[in-house]
């Protein structure tokens, strides 16, 4: 372009150079006339560097331009298509406000085409479900300039909820709309993961046959629940519960029904018991309660309950036949929880195996106990 622009110049230059040359009488004005002539070849030579350069100047801008334009339309395809939400906010704190939201996070939030946009003087702070969530993420974000998978409920304008993870950054000065400090936000909606994760819970805790807690997750909770009661001083007892000839009625009536019959043994136990107890499927036939707070008479009328009950419950088999079982019940007391988990255990089995051997269908209390 430049180039363009000086060609007129330079020819008039080499014109007058070209005269200067073949006129060579040495007159005063002549004299002039060549410095002139020199100093418009100086200035002509600095004007056309500087149109270079301005020339260079013009297409590193317009390169700059282009992938700048090449960049926003890289952000705006991931920022319109992640499945994350993502928005930006003015302010750093609960109170910031949105001024940009994705169409992902205007889906998680149960929003339609038709709606208002989302961003409109919404506040991050009326995301949160939980004031405590709402203000331990402000907290995090304030202290380190960033927060990274954040667990909070998110409250939808309709009032129903959902589990992210949030991860956040501040943005220094003029990041949302050049009006003060702002922020960025990207929600991850984790309620699958998170159901996934409390049903594998689940499924460590329980038994999956009769739905009761399982060996390990009793063992484990029994501890804890002893180790509560020995400090407040208060008695616990164990019941161990076993099913009486167990084998004859899976051999009378088929493994299925045997199924049904402990499911049932399992009702009774859960339905016999208080909120506080702890029943549980040891293995096999077997069963056993935690009664924490529960002295002798109290332990004993609770086992005493079980073992009527499931001798009054009347299984039926899909053939029509009906039968009854019976249990034998072992029960021990810690006066003062002193005894270790194992222990108590161990004197409930011996109590239960004298209630086998005195006959079945009866609770026995171990011998030594308060
Ligand atoms: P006792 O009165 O001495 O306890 O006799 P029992 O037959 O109940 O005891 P034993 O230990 O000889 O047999 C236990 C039976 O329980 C054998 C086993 O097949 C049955 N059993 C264990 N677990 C299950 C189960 O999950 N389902 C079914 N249907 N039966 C089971
Ligand atoms: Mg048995
Ligand atoms: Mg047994």
């Amino acid at each position: 372009m430049a180039n363009d622009v000086f060609f007129r110049e330079e020819n008039f230059l080499r014109k007058a150079q070209h005269d200067l040359l073949i006129r060579q009488e040495g007159s005063a004005a002549q004299g002039i006339r060549a410095e002139l002539v020199q100093e418009y070849a100086r200035l002509f030579r600095h004007a056309r560097r500087m149109a270079g350069m301005g020339d260079r100047m013009q297409r590193t801008l317009n390169d700059l331009n282009h992938r700048l334009a090449a960049s926003e339309e890289r952000y705006r395809g991931i920022f319109e298509n992640v499945v994350e939400g993502i928005f930006r906010a003015r302010g750093a704190a609960a109170d910031a406000v949105l001024v940009e939201a994705n169409p992902a996070l205007d889906s998680m939030l149960g929003r339609t085409a038709d709606m208002a946009p989302l961003a409109e003087g919404m506040r991050v702070g009326a995301l949160f479900a939980s004031p405590a969530e709402r203000e331990g993420f402000a907290q995090r974000l304030a202290e380190t300039g960033r927060v990274r998978g954040f667990p909070a409920e998110i409250l939808r304008p309709d009032g129903t909820r959902f589990w992210a993870e949030l991860s956040a950054s501040i943005l220094p000065e003029g990041g949302a709309d050049a009006e003060g400090p702002g922020m960025v936000v990207v929600v991850a909606d984790v309620t699958e993961r998170r159901r996934m994760m409390e049903e594998i819970y689940r499924l460590a805790r329980t038994d999956s046959l009769t739905g009761l807690w399982n060996r390990g997750y009793f063992m484990d909770m029994a501890q804890r629940e002893l180790a509560r009661v020995r400090r407040e001083r208060q008695p616990a007892s164990i019941i161990m519960v076993d099913a009486d000839h167990f084998k004859r009625v899976n051999d009378t009536h088929g493994h299925q029904v045997g199924d049904e019959a402990l499911r049932c043994l399992a009702r009774v136990l859960s339905d016999s018991v208080r909120e506080a107890d702890l029943p549980a499927r040891l293995g096999g036939e077997e069963f056993v309660v935690l009664l924490p707070g529960a002295e002798r008479a109290a332990a004993t009328a609770v086992a005493e309950r079980i073992r009527s009950t499931i001798r009054e419950t009347c299984l039926r088999c899909p053939s029509g036949d009906c039968f009854c079982l019976t249990v034998s019940l072992g029960v021990a007391i810690s006066p003062c929880a002193q005894d270790s988990l194992e222990h108590l255990i161990r004197r409930a089995d011996a109590a239960l195996y004298a209630a086998k051997n005195a006959g079945r269908n009866r609770v026995e209390l171990c011998e030594g106990a308060a």
